[in-house]
């Protein structure tokens, strides 16, 4: 990309994150919340990494990506150009990428069984020094296959508590909070409802873990209004399909 272009995109991106801390500062004076409480993760998945820099250019402190072979790619491209920003891993985890993850992730977003977490732990007791920011991610619908950790779960391996507490028991993570997506055939007010109640379900047992990742471009402010702490934004900042994706 050429200068031009560069600084062409960066305006761009500049425009939409204006209108997407808009959003968030309205949706926050909606329901008489600081806007500090609400932290914003610019979703690149799929975007060049110079999308990153522009971000990070623009004070954008935090970034998401689902797709490992993409973020650690991403991630060392943008640490060579000198960018700082945290990674959130926030897709489908396997555990076989473990290890890659712990290497470049400050916090994953996405740990659904008791596997999933104790082979996280594994992987981050081996390739760090500091624990990794663990979040339990709940599937909200129950429904087998999508992702998430399912309260009162007939399964062990994927029921939410245990989760929950095999990520708090796990020395080299750091249970953090929750994680969901709404289902795409639910408002969302019932998605983030149900989200808020099981919060305070886990928190009852783990009062540290106050991180609320919920809420992207299609629905933040419903998010916002349900207690989301970490609103995790791809579409509305970088892509002209907002929404689509
Ligand atoms: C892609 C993605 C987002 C961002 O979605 P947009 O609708 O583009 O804002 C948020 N969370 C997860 C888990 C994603 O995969």
């Amino acid at each position: 990309m050429d200068s031009a272009d560069a600084g062409v995109r960066r305006r761009d991106i500049a425009r939409r994150l204006h209108r997407v801390t808009d959003r968030i500062d309205a949706a926050c004076a909606a329901v008489g919340r600081d806007p500090a409480t609400v932290r914003l993760i610019a979703v690149t998945k799929t975007f060049p990494v110079d999308d990153v820099l522009h971000l990070a250019a623009l004070g954008v402190t935090d970034v998401g990506e689902n797709r490992d072979q993409e973020a650690a790619a991403k991630a060392a491209a943008a640490a060579a150009a000198g960018a700082r920003v945290r990674w959130h891993f926030v897709g489908r985890l396997q555990r076989n990428k473990c290890r890659s993850v712990a290497g470049y992730a400050d916090a994953v977003h996405s740990v659904d069984s008791v596997r999933l977490a104790a082979a996280l732990q594994e992987a981050a007791h081996r390739e760090r020094d500091l624990p990794l920011d663990a979040l339990v991610q709940v599937s909200l619908d129950g429904a087998a296959g999508r992702g998430g950790a399912v309260l009162d779960a007939a399964e062990p391996d994927v029921d939410l508590r245990r989760v929950a507490d095999a990520v708090a028991a796990a020395p080299a993570l750091r249970l953090t909070g929750l994680m969901a997506v709404a289902p795409v055939d639910w408002a969302p007010e019932a998605a983030f409802g149900r989200l808020a109640r099981i919060v305070d379900l886990v928190r009852a047992e783990h009062p540290t873990a106050t991180v609320v990742s919920a809420g992207m471009s299609g629905d933040l402010e419903v998010a916002v209004r349900y207690g989301a702490t970490h609103v995790r934004i791809g579409s509305a900042l970088l892509s002209e399909r907002a929404g689509l994706r």
